[in-house]
């Protein structure tokens, strides 16, 4: 591991603990160089679904690349490190569970979107005024004014899910109408 301030390879592990359930394991090191300290993250690497830009074009998922985009919407917010990479794990879980082989990139740009509604309202707005691509000037207010009342256009998809693994979700709008009542659940009441 290079250090990500003098570039010595020589470093040694000070601490390490499992985090999010056992799915990571964060090591804080200390440069033998420059005696700094840094973090270093281990997951296990998942058969992770392509992305699909909207050019058409096929991209394997980039971590490095949601975190640093994060990070700009981020900047001078009090957000820590290890927030943002639960968001972008949260992110790519959502995409795992999507059980796809592909995932649009809007599909993960609105996953972002959703976790920094909850966690920070400017690093929302300069995320979402980057991703969203804003036609004008109205729309980005009229967006503002959505957050600021708190109004929600459509019902958050659960993203923390810590349900059991397996056990498939069975959405509204997968297509399949039981009941008598199939039709009528577009405006079903949303609990705030
Ligand atoms: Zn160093």
């Amino acid at each position: 591991m290079r250090c990500p301030y003098c570039a010595t390879l020589e470093n040694k592990v000070i601490d390490s603990r499992l985090s999010q359930g056992g799915e990571v394991i964060r090591r804080r090191r200390e440069c033998e160089g420059c005696g700094r300290r840094y973090t270093t993250y281990e997951r296990v690497e998942q058969a992770l679904p392509l992305v699909v830009k909207k050019d058409g074009r096929r991209q394997p998922f980039d971590r490095d690349k949601i975190l640093a985009g994060l990070r700009r919407s981020c900047a001078k917010r009090d957000i820590s490190a290890e927030a943002l990479e639960r968001v972008v794990d949260n992110v790519q879980r959502a995409m795992v569970e999507r059980g796809k082989p592909e995932v649009p990139s809007t599909f993960l740009g609105r996953m972002v979107l959703e976790q920094l509604e909850d966690l920070d309202a400017v690093a929302y707005v300069r995320f979402a005024s980057v991703y969203r691509e804003f036609q004008d000037v109205e729309e980005f207010v009229r967006e503002l004014e959505r957050l600021r009342t708190g109004a929600d256009s459509e019902p958050p998809e659960e993203l923390d899910g810590r349900g059991e693994p397996g056990e498939p979700e069975v959405r509204s709008d997968a297509g399949s109408d039981e009941g008598s009542d199939a039709g009528s659940d577009e405006g079903a009441p949303v609990d705030s």
